[in-house]
């Protein structure tokens, strides 16, 4: 029995069989007096209180230490002896007092037999290797002891007492079976059969624990199947459920002894590894034992008439000398194995100290970046956008956080983790009052643009009050003719959610008279059937394809056709990050409508762009 509630369960019941053996056993020396044997009776207390003081320090011990699993074994099999041997003095009481003429004694002893056989089967009951051997110990010589006394009766009795006995087993049994049904239910998956996640947090917190006790070395691979959901999706949850049978088997050939494999949820998998005393050779197996797997795993699947093929996403976390707890450990893999999700999938990674140092600064960034607004770290560089006389016709706001501790930190580190704590929501509602003032003053000092770009981030678009809160920005700070300046950028990524959902706040927006551009067009999900179906009015070709424009081939391939598409659709379009008269003049030949880029001006101050615009 290896199961650690059922030990620490075991472990419970010592102190109560100590005090049913203690205190009863004074009663025996009591009546041991009285028949003239309390010599005898003695000697047996003594033992009584010997094993009752051995049992109490088996007890401390599995309180006091983190045990590891072979620990456990040796503590296991001392118990078991405790309870053989408690159990024991009961049958030696029982030989002593039928041994002696009074047959009072005798109705004592009969009673104390049957009494401790119904304890054995009550409180060893998780245990068949427990309650089996006692209860056959004290009830057999009982059996032995009616039939030796060759009346009539004592036959009767003697079948008496073997159906007890065997009732005793029997429910015992039975109980113990519904037991381990429940106990292998709550710690399965019932899909797989794997042990689940309850389980496996349980069996990692102690093995944590354990390990830092023995200062050993395990690893933990985190297993994510690559576009799972794809399959569930497409071909529906009965394949995708046998596929995750099947995956499970896999990972199962290549586990190592004496690891545990376990269904964390969904399409994850753990493998945590047996313990090692050299964190090289921990290492080297995980990474061995990961590998395996990954290959292991991309071995065609029948799943009925389907031929499937999946890959998975392998996180490793080690653990190391200092001692980390399993939220920790998990985490690790975690972020490992997202690591290899971004890395193109299909790959392991393993946790190391420069993620480590990442996280530690992702968490300070996170941690600052809440107080930027109050502490007014927060501005907008705002660069102009060109037409093709190179004429100032636009701008679009850029964000900038200069943080006091950090320095200078670039919106492409601060705004994905914004819309990750949901920060975004107050930044980008700043962003948008700063704007719209902004366009306001300028207005005022005769700086006439055509229009005037705002980066707005997927969250920020689904927030449940963003109509409401552009419309009051609107109402407060902007004219009917200047809402018609303003342009949204949204990126390709708000295509991944429900696009019914997307036009329909979109469509609101436009209301107000606000139009849309598709940002960093070219990088993402497009699709021409979104493109048709959202309500764009322009789009701005990434950088990237700009950069290579004169030297690659198919960079030009790819703007050529955003343009004739742009054209189709009757869209305008901006190239973003023009550097080099070449870029313009490639462009400008092929009727791009606006440029961006430091070729003309980099993003300016408030202030800065208004003499910027006054010179040109
Ligand atoms: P974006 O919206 O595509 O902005 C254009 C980025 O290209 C800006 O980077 C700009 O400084 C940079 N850029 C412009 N011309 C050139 C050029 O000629 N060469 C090169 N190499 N780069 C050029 P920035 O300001 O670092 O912003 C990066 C991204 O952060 C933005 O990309 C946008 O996605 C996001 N972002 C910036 N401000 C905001 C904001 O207020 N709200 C939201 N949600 N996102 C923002
Ligand atoms: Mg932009
Ligand atoms: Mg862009």
């Amino acid at each position: 029995m290896n199961d650690n509630s059922f030990n620490s369960y075991l472990h419970k019941q010592i102190p109560v069989m100590m005090v049913l053996s203690l205190f009863p056993g004074l009663a025996y020396i009591f009546l041991g007096w009285i028949h003239g044997i309390q010599f005898r009776a003695l000697i047996w207390y003594g033992l009584v209180l010997m094993v009752s003081l051995w049992g109490y320090s088996i007890y401390k011990e599995y309180l006091a230490n983190d045990l590891s699993s072979a620990q456990i074994k040796i503590w296991y099999r001392k118990l078991s002896w405790f309870y053989y041997a408690i159990f024991f003095l009961w049958l030696l009481i029982f030989l002593l007092f039928i041994s002696e003429k009074q047959f009072n004694l005798h109705y004592i002893a009969i009673f104390t037999e049957i009494g401790a056989s119904v304890v054995a089967s009550t409180l060893l009951v998780p245990d068949k290797k427990l309650f089996k051997p006692n209860i056959i110990m004290l009830m057999v010589p009982l059996m032995i002891y009616f039939i030796v006394l060759d009346e009539w009766y004592g036959y009767v009795l003697s079948v008496f007492s073997a159906t007890l006995a065997w009732v005793l087993i029997y429910s015992s049994t039975s109980s113990h079976k519904l037991l381990m049904r429940t106990n292998y239910q709550a710690n399965h998956d019932s899909l797989t059969g794997l042990h689940n996640r309850y389980y496996f947090i349980n069996f990692l917190q102690s093995m944590l624990s354990s390990l830092q006790a023995s200062r050993g070395y395990t690893y933990l691979l985190l297993i994510d199947l690559d576009h799972f959901k794809t399959i569930n999706d497409s071909l529906g949850h009965d394949i995708g459920d046998r596929l995750l049978q099947d995956v499970a088997a896999r990972i199962k050939k290549y586990q190592q002894k004496n690891s545990l494999l376990a269904r964390l949820g969904g399409d994850e998998f753990v493998v945590l590894g047996s313990e090692y005393s050299s964190k090289d050779s921990c290492k080297q197996d995980a990474q061995a034992v990961a590998n395996q797997i990954l290959v292991g795993l991309k071995d065609s699947y029948t799943v009925e008439l389907h031929k499937l093929y999946i890959s998975a996403s392998i996180g490793v976390s080690l653990v190391a000398e200092e001692y980390i707890d399993a939220g920790r450990l998990i985490k690790e893999a975690d972020i490992a194995m997202y690591e290899a999700k971004e890395n193109g999938r299909d790959g392991v990674i393993i946790f190391d100290d420069d993620m480590a140092v990442r996280i530690e600064l992702n968490l300070e960034l996170e941690r600052l970046l809440h107080f930027s607004l109050e502490n007014d770290e927060i501005n907008l560089l705002y660069q102009p956008q060109f037409d093709e006389h190179q004429q100032i016709t636009g701008a679009e706001a850029l964000a900038r956080w200069n943080s006091k501790k950090l320095g200078n930190i670039s919106p492409d580190v601060f705004i994905p983790i914004a819309e990750q704590t949901g920060f975004i929501i107050e930044l980008g509602r700043y962003i948008m009052e700063t704007a719209f003032r902004t366009l306001g003053s300028w207005d005022k000092q005769g700086i006439s643009l055509a229009q005037f770009s705002i980066n707005v981030s997927m969250r920020q678009l689904f927030y449940y009050d963003f109509v409401d809160d552009v419309k009051l920005l609107c109402e407060e700070y902007l004219t009917q003719e200047m809402r018609e300046k303003i342009i949204f950028e949204v990126t390709e990524s708000i295509i991944a959610e429900d696009v019914e959902k997307v036009i329909h706040i979109m469509e609101q927006i436009k209301q107000l008279g606000i139009r849309f551009s598709m940002d960093d067009f070219g990088t993402g999900y497009s699709s021409l059937s979104y493109l048709k179906r959202l309500p764009i009015d322009e789009i701005k070709i990434d950088r990237s394809f700009i950069a290579d424009l004169n030297n690659v081939a198919s960079d030009q391939i790819m703007v050529n056709s955003i343009l004739n598409m742009a054209r189709q659709f009757n869209l305008s379009v901006v190239a973003e990050g023009v550097e080099s008269s070449d870029q313009f003049n490639y462009l400008q030949t092929h009727h791009c409508s606006l440029y961006q880029g430091f070729y003309f001006s980099r993003p300016l101050a408030e202030q800065q762009f208004v003499d910027f615009y006054k010179k040109t």
